[in-house]
């Protein structure tokens, strides 16, 4: 049977190419970075040549680089560092959407049981922040702007740059979460006005367990959350994840020089799947079909179970999701398509296939033969869809 991985947004295979850079330093380039003899030394060279290899994708600077253990550390590292930096000039407010990743979610959440003030910000139906909102919303007390580059669920893309051009405007620190733009969308900082930026190596073909805090010169300091030696200058102790550092930074430079390859490739395939899903009776695409991810498509298919729905696509094959991998496993719906206006019902019964490069026609074709039939047999034995038809209330 044809398997099809269609859940990239939850995590990537790793390239072959940055898996093959990652091996020799596991057991031939071991030494610690800080260390001043020669093995020390190699690592340290590499870990430099990573860092600007980085740099370059993003249109940044070396020294404006920090590694993390991946996109949940970097957003937290980013947002506690604002707070820091806000107390000492006395704001205590921030802005943010109702759809972030919870990675922000939680950490706004924290600042707010300590007496910071949040705004989260609403991202209509169309899964999109109305940038006249964002400037309205901006206060003399604001510390931060953070609002994520493209949604994770369904793929919607934020007017990044024109934000970051209000931020500038009024003096407020602009963070974006490009975790899920990183490698599948131009990125440059600072042609965005982009203060902080946090990716993670394995959304876009690297490994797990490394991620980078872009922050512009000059824009704060950033605050340790972990205390020990000086590596990353000083603010993210630990010795470096090296093997996976060198490979992240091997597979972002491969993303950004096929981008626009993968891209069209993507778009196609996504675009076809879009077309064809869009048959079944009371499909609804999440978000907007225009600013989207080249890979992302998100339905709901009111009368059916998520759940359900997932396990009888693996069982045929087809691995999906039906919102973050996050959050499966509770039975909330996805705090994103609720931001978006959908009902709890209808929230339940929604499906995220998220593609890559490697996916082919054949694949999508499989998925086309497959989801209607599901969706159908899930209708037929559910309830609940039977009274939905019989009041109309589709
Ligand atoms: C995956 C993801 C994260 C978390 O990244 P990790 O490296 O898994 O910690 C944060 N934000 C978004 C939008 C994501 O998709």
């Amino acid at each position: 049977m044809l398997r099809v991985y269609a859940d990239n947004a939850a995590t990537t295979a790793m390239s072959p190419a940055a898996k093959a850079a990652m091996l020799p330093y596991f057991d031939e380039i071991y030494g610690n970075p800080s260390s001043p003899h020669s093995f020390g030394q190699a690592a340290a060279a590499a870990l430099q040549e990573a860092r600007e290899t980085v740099a370059r994708c993003l249109g940044a600077k070396a020294d404006e680089i920090t590694f993390t253990s991946g996109g949940s550390e970097a957003d937290n590292q980013a947002i506690l560092s604002a707070a820091a930096a806000g107390e000492k000039q006395g704001k205590r407010h921030m802005i943010s959407t109702a759809f972030e990743h919870h990675a922000v979610l939680h950490t706004l959440q924290k600042l707010e049981r300590q007496g910071w003030e949040i705004t989260l910000l609403p991202v209509h139906e169309d899964g999109i922040v109305r940038v006249e909102e964002v400037r309205d919303a901006i206060r003399p007390d604001t510390a931060l702007v953070t609002i994520m580059y493209a949604n994770n669920e369904i793929g919607t893309i934020q007017p990044v740059a024109e934000i970051g051009a209000i931020c500038q405007e009024k003096g407020v620190l602009f963070h974006t979460d490009a975790v899920q733009a990183a490698g599948h969308l131009h990125i440059d900082v600072a042609a965005q006005n982009i203060d902080l930026l946090s990716l993670s190596g394995h959304k876009f073909h690297g490994p797990k367990g490394a991620g980078v805090l872009y922050v512009r010169k000059g824009a704060l300091r950033l605050q340790n959350l972990i205390e020990g030696g000086g590596q990353e200058r000083g603010k993210r102790a630990g010795t470096e994840n090296l093997p996976a550092i060198v490979g992240m930074a091997v597979a972002l430079d491969e993303a950004c020089k096929h981008l626009d390859q993968h891209t069209a490739h993507v778009t196609k395939l996504r675009d076809r799947l879009i077309e064809g899903l869009s048959n079944i009776p009371y499909a609804r695409l999440n978000g907007s079909a225009e600013h989207r991810l080249p890979g992302n498509v998100n339905f709901s298919f009111p009368g059916v179970e998520g759940e359900a729905l997932l396990l009888l696509l693996d069982s045929m094959g087809v691995a999906a999701s039906s919102g973050s991998a996050c959050t499966s496993g509770s039975l909330d719906p996805s705090h994103v398509l609720l931001a978006i206006g959908l009902s709890h019902e209808v929230a339940h019964g929604s499906l995220r296939l998220s593609l890559c490069h490697t996916n082919t026609e054949e694949e999508i074709e499989h998925i086309l033969a497959v989801v209607p039939k599901v969706v159908q047999r899930l209708r037929d034995m559910s309830p609940v869809w039977k009274d939905m038809i019989k009041k109309e209330a589709v």
